[in-house]
């Protein structure tokens, strides 16, 4: 299992003149001290090293954070605020002290296995994959919000002719929104559980960016071998823009188009480009 070095980045922020605040969309919507990374460092490097340790109160404060590694890159010593708060997180959870919020959560996630109440196991399958098929991993979100998005993303990847296949596994959440609560042990035992039903797999394509992270990064720092590789899903769309231009309409694009880098995908991922090119393809008129 993977150990990471936390100390040195709390401690660098604790003496920090709250350079990064400005980018911490915590701190930006609080608009008070404690939400900085700054207060919420030296919150986590009190509890560690036991000087003060955490109450609720404090405790409370280590969940004032979204992992979304803004200030990782606005740091010029790109210390991880986020791994650093989901470690301290692990802590407020073992000593008692973490949010009643906490413990809804984890007796859900022992109901049905994701942060959502409905039973999203009905809402897809777990193929069995032929040699070189790809499994698609849907994200919890969607199938909870949006239960046509797993069949329109098969639809789409029909087009390109990918050998695809579902994989909703059961537990049917990669299990990230555990270890953001500081669930850790659930969090483990959940991850051998989606490992087991994805066996089978040579490669899976992830639709949610934060699931990729989660599963291909994730679960190997906590000791869970995955037996697929794991790619973001944008991977396998950007590997057919030729496609996408082909069907892109035959009128130039009327209306103007925003696209916000998912944090994960951008961030931890590094896939800033791939995403781009997509919408290039789809959007561009066909000589
Ligand atoms: S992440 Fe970097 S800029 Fe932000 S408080 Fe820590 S040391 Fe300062
Ligand atoms: S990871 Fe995001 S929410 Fe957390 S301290 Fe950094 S910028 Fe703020």
């Amino acid at each position: 299992m993977k150990t990471l070095d936390l100390s040195g980045g709390r401690e660098t922020c604790s003496f920090c003149p709250k350079l990064c605040r400005h980018a911490c969309p915590a701190a930006e919507a609080e608009g008070s001290e404690q939400a900085t990374p700054t207060f919420k460092q030296q919150v986590a490097i009190q509890a560690a090293s036991g000087q003060q340790p955490l109450d609720a109160e404090r405790a409370r404060v280590l969940y004032k954070c979204a992992d979304c590694s803004a200030t990782t890159v606005a740091c010029r010593h790109r210390v991880s605020v986020g791994d650093s708060l989901l470690e301290a997180r692990g802590q407020a959870v073992k000593a008692g002290v973490a949010p009643p919020e906490i413990q809804v959560l984890a007796e859900r996630f022992a109901a049905t296995g994701s942060p959502y109440s409905a039973d999203l196991r009905r809402r897809g399958t777990l193929g069995r994959p032929r040699r070189g098929e790809i499994g698609i991993y849907p994200a919890c979100t969607t199938l909870a919000h949006d239960p046509g998005g797993l069949p329109r993303i098969m639809t789409l990847l029909d087009l390109t002719q990918t050998e695809v296949t579902t994989a909703l596994t059961d537990p049917p959440c990669c299990g990230y929104p555990l270890l953001a609560a500081g669930l850790v042990d659930a969090f483990r035992a959940h991850a051998k559980r989606v490992a087991a039903c994805l066996k089978d797999f040579e490669r899976i394509a992830v639709e949610g960016a934060g699931c990729a992270h989660t599963l291909g990064v994730r679960y190997a720092e906590h000791g869970v071998r995955l037996a697929p590789t794991v790619a973001p899903l944008v991977d396998v769309l950007a590997a057919h823009t030729e496609r996408w231009r082909d069907l892109a309409p035959s009128e130039p694009a009327t209306k103007r188009y925003a696209y916000h880098d998912p944090c994960a995908l951008g961030r931890r991922l590094g896939r800033i480009e791939e995403p781009r090119a997509v919408l290039r393809a789809v959007l561009t008129r066909p000589d």
